[in-house]
């Protein structure tokens, strides 16, 4: 028993650690970089906070998704560990009082978002924080060569060299053998160190169906598998779309994507959680941080753009280690589709050009000013003035921000924040007067607690319900209030902004740089080639591509996914191929015969035996050596 194993105990309530948790525990308590590669769900979180509690001082946490940087500082605080997060939407008030509190409070968790990091506020005040342990999560978007490449994610090389002597850990559950190099190169590893916990799924069934008519496979894959599912698609509109479909046809369902309203969002996850909706058609926006151990079978409907975003949500089925499936339905069309992907996330240069000219027209900036700027922004109202694609113009400004023009910050925050800037005390002092902002005050202590000390998130609805208002009239009070100088109240955002990090260029002189662009380009085409040649080739193994893939060596046929109970069975009877295979077996015992005396021991047609030994042979189950046929043993 370690002092990680009481601290786990302790806090978590566990008996033991997972595969590799406790070597990524001890190796970073030890000082070391270190690299932990671990399929989603497999406790990631843990290699950090665990040894984190053991050590004084405060962790940094680098994660780019505010929601799941919120759930786990929440679950932290559930356990009466003080945990604090930084992210884009902020004011400089609030980050000042997160980051006083972190100084003075003995905070032992800080997560912060990756564009934080570039900001000098930050980067001034952090200097003095006892940091013990920098942990980069979703470390794979710090290189440009894998699928979620995040400029911001760059930012961290730069904390590093504040923080010279803490050790650094790396996280990610999806790196092929290229991006687990450039991680550690980017990040200055001291030395190479990379634990990586299979990513075999012995439970999970792969399937690729290939089928003219999508709709009834998928009716035809819920009939027969029993559970909870998740099917995924492309668009917002096909999930509503598949969603009433499957209603139509007795089955529950509901769908999911972010442009639904969070109460909705809230509402439709958890009744999928808790089984009273089965089936969630949703885009990719569900799932992440979505910890739900029974999804018996998850489907997509178009092919994913990388077998990285593939394995991320296929892997989100059978947690629980019970036999699940993951089933891809594929069209000969969807080929096309992905080609035209590609011109919608690599728009040409020329476009790239004009959408930047527009930009700065819709500003009314002119060259040479605008530098630090930020501006709300509407992708809409911009694309509709300018005559532009919107899927393209969108990819084009991605494409400028990597080469360093502007930044779009497209998360929205969608929770208002409160902060009472007078003292318990001076609350006391103001008038009674049983109006409603009176009242919205009194209800607004009730509901919250810490309001004096720091920003909180609240909801206007919430309050609203407690006080038969209209969402609109609460917020009119609390606007008061804040007027007032009662409250700092920051009401939810709803647009994303974009910054010019540069002042305005002539169009004529941008450059886009072949690592922003050609380089990238040609990646996402080995990327969607990797995806079209899952979907369309029936060997090998289904299994076996993905962990070849992810550069997994030595990986044997599933024996289960569509590849390989095909081949088991063409030709041959399943008792057939069980007879056969299980006397060829037994034949390999005690002698190591040639392949011709093999198949001569064995009182079956000598084709039929020869196709089971092919098959054994594939499966890893015996191997052939200078002519003679061994058993394996392991
Ligand atoms: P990841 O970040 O790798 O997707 P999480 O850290 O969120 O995974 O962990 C997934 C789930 O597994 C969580 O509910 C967590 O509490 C649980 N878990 C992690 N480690 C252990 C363990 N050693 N024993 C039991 N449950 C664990």
């Amino acid at each position: 028993m370690t002092i990680y194993h009481d601290i786990l105990k302790q806090y978590w309530g566990y008996e033991d650690f997972r595969e590799l948790q406790l070597e990524i525990i001890e190796s970073v308590a030890a000082g070391k970089d270190t690299l932990g590669l671990m399929p989603t769900g497999g406790g990631k979180s843990l290699t950090f906070q665990v040894p984190a509690l053991a050590m004084e001082g405060i962790c940094l946490v680098i994660t780019p998704l505010i929601a799941l940087m919120r759930d786990q500082v929440e679950r932290l605080k559930s356990m009466d560990i003080r945990a604090a997060c930084l992210h884009s939407g902020m004011t400089r008030q609030e980050i000042q009082i997160v980051l006083d509190n972190c100084l003075y409070g003995d905070f032992k968790f800080l997560y912060v978002s990756p564009e934080r990091l570039g900001s000098d506020l930050f980067l001034q005040r952090a200097l003095g924080l006892p940091v013990n342990l920098l942990v980069v999560d979703e470390a794979h978007c710090i290189s440009q060569w894998g699928y979620d490449f995040r400029p911001s994610y760059l930012n961290i090389a730069r904390v590093r060299e504040y923080f010279p002597s803490i050790p650094v850990l790396a996280l990610t559950a999806t790196a092929t053998p290229e991006v687990v190099e450039d991680i550690q190169d980017k990040l200055h590893f001291a030395a190479p160190n990379v634990f990586k916990v299979s990513f075999e799924r012995k439970n999970l069934a792969y399937v690729v169906r290939e089928t003219q008519d999508k709709d009834k496979a998928l009716l035809q894959v819920l009939k027969g598998v029993d559970g909870t599912s998740i099917v995924y698609v492309r668009n917002r509109a096909k999930t509503k779309q598949i969603a009433n479909f499957l209603k139509g046809e007795g089955v529950e369902a509901a769908h999911f994507h972010a442009g639904l309203n969070d109460q909705t969002k809230q509402e439709r996850q958890a009744a999928w959680k808790n089984g009273t909706c089965r089936v969630i058609v949703a885009t990719n926006a569900f799932g992440m941080g979505i910890d739900k151990p029974d999804v018996r079978t998850v489907i997509h409907m178009d092919l994913p753009d990388s077998l990285e975003a593939y394995f991320q949500e296929a892997g989100r089925a059978g947690r629980d280690g019970q036999k699940s499936y993951a089933v891809l339905l594929y069209h000969k069309s969807d080929s096309t589709l992905l080609k035209k992907r590609l011109s919608d996330n690599f728009p040409n240069k020329k476009y790239i050009h004009k959408v930047y000219e527009a930009l700065g027209n819709y500003y009314q900036l002119a060259v040479g000013s605008g530098q630090g700027m930020n501006f709300p922004f509407d992708l809409q109202d911009f694309c509709g003035k300018f005559h532009l694609n919107m899927l393209q113009a969108y990819n084009g400004l991605k494409i400028l921000e990597l080469a360093g023009y502007l930044e779009l910050t497209d998360e929205q925050d969608s929770t208002s924040r409160l902060y009472f800037l007078s003292s318990r005390e001076d609350l006391y002092h103001l008038p009674r007067s049983g109006n409603k902002t009176d009242r919205v005050l009194q209800v607004l202590l009730r509901s919250y607690t810490g309001l004096f000390s720091d920003f909180v998130r609240i909801q206007e609805e919430v309050l609203a319900s407690r006080l038969q208002m209209t969402g609109e009239e609460v917020y009119e009070s609390l606007l008061y209030l804040s007027r007032q100088g009662v409250i700092h109240y920051i009401p939810r955002k709803k647009t994303p902004f974009i910054c010019y990090t540069q002042s305005r260029e002539e169009s004529e002189r941008l450059h886009i740089g072949p690592e922003v662009y050609e380089e990238r380009k040609k990646r996402y085409v080995e990327r969607i080639q990797a995806m079209q040649a899952y979907a369309a080739e029936d060997q090998p193994c289904r299994s076996k591509r993905l962990l070849q893939y992810f550069g997994q060596k030595r990986v044997s046929n599933c024996r289960q996914c569509d590849v390989c109970l095909r081949k088991q069975q063409e030709g041959l009877r399943q008792y057939e191929f069980e007879d056969i295979s299980r006397d060829m077996l037994a034949a390999l015992e005690n002698s190591n015969p040639d392949l011709e005396e093999l198949i001569d021991s064995l009182p079956y047609d000598s084709n039929k035996s020869l196709k089971v030994f092919r098959f054994l042979c594939d499966r890893g189950d015996i191997v052939q050596r200078e002519h003679r046929i061994f058993r394996k043993t392991d």
